[in-house]
């Protein structure tokens, strides 16, 4: 099992730095996290006891469940949010993690900064966008992107990085990539307005079927799941109501 994982990351830092050759890029600018949902606490040890050891997590009751269980070996991971941002859930997510990836409501920079204030901390965020082109309900329009920037930027508990999407789910290459094209160029075009207290310094996109190419297009972070943990049970459209992603296969790597 440990041995599986270890040869599945080996597997995809090879892809990385493939990726990587082609366009130019240090190898080392790109961080993995392990999106670990469905995946069980030993596992997350394992991959951990590899030397990756930040992990997002989907969902707060699972999150909490596995940090229980691993007990104080939790204390080596680091834990981002990743998953749909839930207004009722911001207390524990604040209680756990060292990032949230997925700001996509005022509501809900609003609510973390009232609750990071109580608490006397503050938190990196990167803020989700849709460049998926398509209805989803997740992220927030490319266009009211730099607004809803400079807006959040206001509330001062929060530490913007940057920016995360989900990439479109199709194996229509072109598609994907100008999606991850577009949150580049946000990502410039809000570095160039220099605006107070964001840093534009994460672009965290590229999964398991597109991470090449997110990363082609500038990815500062890459999420993996399947690839290193191979595949879940339970469907996506679990975690992202509405969203369905294709299954993973070796041979799916996007040209
Ligand atoms: C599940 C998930 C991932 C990882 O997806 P894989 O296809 O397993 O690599 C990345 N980001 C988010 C937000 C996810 O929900």
């Amino acid at each position: 099992m440990k041995n599986s994982i270890k040869q599945n990351i080996q597997q995809v830092e090879n892809r990385i730095i493939q990726a990587c050759q082609r366009v130019g890029r240090d190898p080392q600018k790109i961080q993995i996290i392990l999106a670990v949902k469905t995946v069980e606490a030993e596992r997350i040890l394992n991959a951990a006891d590899l030397g990756y050891s930040v992990v997002g997590e989907n969902r707060v009751q699972e999150a909490r469940r596995k940090i229980k269980q691993m007990g104080e070996q939790s204390d080596k991971l680091e834990w981002h949010y990743i998953g749909h941002m839930q207004s009722n859930k911001v207390n524990k997510v604040i209680r756990f993690t060292s990032m949230v990836q997925s700001v996509d409501r005022m509501k809900i920079v609003r609510k973390m900064n009232r609750r990071l204030e109580k608490v006397g901390k503050t938190m990196d965020v990167l803020i989700q966008v849709n460049t998926s082109g398509e209805d989803s309900k997740y992220g927030i329009h490319p266009n009211d992107a730099i607004h809803f920037v400079r807006e959040a930027a206001e509330f001062k508990r929060l530490n913007i990085k940057g920016l995360m999407t989900i990439g479109l789910f199709s194996d229509n290459w072109p598609k994907v990539r100008a999606g991850f094209a577009r949150l580049r160029q946000l990502h410039d075009a809000i570095a160039n307005q220099n605006i107070p207290d964001v840093q534009m310094q994460h672009l965290s996109m590229g999964m398991t079927n597109d991470f090449e190419l997110a990363i082609e297009e500038g990815a500062t972070i890459v999420r993996i799941g399947r690839a290193i943990f191979g595949e879940r049970d339970t469907p996506d459209s679990y975690y992202w109501p509405g969203i369905d992603s294709p299954s993973y296969s070796p041979n799916r790597i996007p040209e």
